[in-house]
C-alpha cells in the first residue's frame, strides 16, 4: 500500500509524487526506501480526496509538510487543495522545494502559492549555475538556478517565509557564498546538518 502522508516526530509529510525536474547526486530516493520507516515509492499518483481524507485536524501536528521523494509543485492543484485546506484549520504548512516551480508552469505561482502555504524551503545546494548543474542535473539546465533564485524572491514578495538550504558538507566558502546570495535576496539561509 502506498504511503501518501508519514510522521515523523511532531510533523506529518505529505508524499505526492516521485516525479522530479533534477536527478539529484545526492538524492535519497538513490538507494533508500524512505523515511521513517515505510516506502515512499508510489505505484501511482493519488487523488486530492484520498490525501484530504488524511489531512489532519488542529493540535495534531505542529506542522504539515510537503516534501515526498518528488518534487511536490509538479502536482500543484492537490498541493494548493490541501494546503488551503490545513490553513483554514490553523494548521502550519511548509513546502520543501526544488524552487523550480515557476520554471515548470511558465508563470509566477508563487500569489497562489501563498494561500496554501506559510513557509517555502528551497534547496539552493550551491553557490553557482554550474555548480548547481553539476550536483542536481535538472531538465532545465543551468537555468534551474537563476529560476529559483527568482522563485525564492517572488515567495517573499507573495508573503511567504522563504528560506534558501544547504548542506553543511560543501564547507565554509560555499556557505559564505550561499549567504551572500541570500543576502541579498532578503531570504533566509538554513545550513543542514548531513546526515
Ligand atoms: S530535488 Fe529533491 S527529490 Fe528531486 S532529485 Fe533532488 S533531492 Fe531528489
Amino acid at each position: 500500500m502506498d504511503t501518501l502522508v508519514y510522521p515523523i516526530g511532531n510533523k506529518l509529510y505529505i508524499n505526492l509524487t516521485n516525479a522530479c525536474t533534477n536527478a539529484c547526486e545526492f538524492c535519497i530516493r538513490n538507494g533508500r526506501e524512505g523515511m521513517g520507516g515505510g516506502s515512499l515509492w508510489l505505484e501511482k499518483e493519488h487523488s486530492t480526496e484520498e490525501y484530504l481524507a488524511l489531512m489532519p485536524q488542529r493540535g495534531e501536528y505542529a506542522e504539515v509538510v510537503f516534501c515526498g521523494f518528488g518534487e511536490p509543485i509538479l502536482r500543484l492543484d492537490t498541493l494548493l487543495a490541501l494546503g488551503t485546506e490545513l490553513k483554514n484549520r490553523g494548521i502550519p504548512v511548509r513546502l520543501n522545494t526544488n524552487g523550480q516551480g515557476n520554471l515548470i508552469y511558465q508563470r509566477n505561482i508563487a500569489p497562489a502559492l501563498s494561500a496554501a502555504v506559510d513557509t517555502v524551503s528551497i534547496s539552493l545546494n550551491a553557490p553557482t549555475a554550474e555548480e548547481y548543474d553539476a550536483l542536481c542535473h535538472s531538465s532545465f539546465g543551468t537555468a534551474a538556478f537563476e529560476g529559483l533564485l527568482s522563485f525564492a524572491e517572488e515567495c517573499k514578495r507573495a508573503g511567504m517565509r522563504t528560506v534558501l538550504s544547504v548542506v553543511d558538507t560543501i564547507g565554509e566558502a560555499k556557505i559564505a557564498a550561499c549567504r551572500k546570495i541570500t543576502d541579498s535576496l532578503g531570504v533566509e539561509l538554513r545550513v543542514r546538518v548531513f546526515e
